[in-house]
């Protein structure tokens, strides 16, 4: 992945970088607001990824989340900060960041929130993910489904994407609505625990709403099947 990384402690940034390029990204490093904003808005689909630390010298990581998702830009944003109450939580995730990690930093955890946001973001895959007659473009955010009788063109939300999603990279497979509930959802800001069974229950109104046959089917006490084919049921 090739990472942004905006923040002022020269060796805080130096630790970052050298984890970071072991882990096999590329990391371009800023120290100032002002330049991090014109390294991303310069070539807007450079980065896959970009950190940003609050408290910076010109403009603050805050300010940086806000001006990216202003501009479009859809990448994940991670706020590093020393601030830890939960109003300056809620204002980072307001500004668009998607996470939000406190100093003094764990190696570690910057790590797997890294990899957490990599599952979880739908720019991360490929762009056209196939499976028998379904297919999610996550260009457009449409899951295209072949029927006996022509081609169906389904708009779906960024929680449904990320959903068939999941199921087009399982085809045929019984997934635990448990595992389901790990990979694609973070528990922490999602506590309710009937989350899955819900989302599936929308989308297979989605798909019903276009005249879909589901494809997902629910297997009592072990979790969820997806069919490939069942776009060309009747
Ligand atoms: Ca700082």
């Amino acid at each position: 992945m090739r990472i942004l990384l905006v923040e002022d402690e020269a060796d805080l940034a130096s630790s970052i970088q050298t984890v970071l390029q072991r882990q096999g990204h590329v990391v371009d490093h800023c120290p100032g607001g002002l330049e991090g904003w014109n390294l991303l808005s310069a070539e807007l689909a450079r980065y896959e990824l970009a950190i940003f630390d609050w408290m910076l010298p010109d403009l603050s990581g805050l300010e940086l989340c806000r001006r990216a998702r202003a501009a479009g830009l859809g990448l994940p944003l991670l706020l590093l900060t020393a601030r830890s109450d939960t109003a300056d939580r809620v204002e980072g995730l307001d500004a668009g960041a998607d996470d939000y990690l406190s100093k003094p930093l764990a190696m570690e955890e910057l790590l797997a929130r890294i990899r957490a946001l990599q599952r979880r973001h739908p720019s991360y895959r490929e762009p056209l993910l196939e499976a028998g007659c379904y297919c999610l473009d996550y260009a457009t955010g449409q899951l295209l489904v072949t029927t006996a009788s022509g081609q169906v063109s389904v708009e779906l939300s960024a929680k449904e994407q990320q959903l068939m999603g999941y199921f087009l990279e399982h085809p045929s497979q019984i997934i635990p609505g448990s595992r389901l509930r790990n990979q694609l959802w973070d528990l922490h800001q999602d506590p309710v625990s009937n989350v899955v069974a819900a989302q599936v229950r929308l989308l297979r109104r989605k798909l019903a709403s276009y005249d879909l046959a589901s494809p997902i089917e629910t297997v009592p006490s072990k979790g969820y099947r997806f069919d490939p084919q069942a776009g060309l049921q009747p």
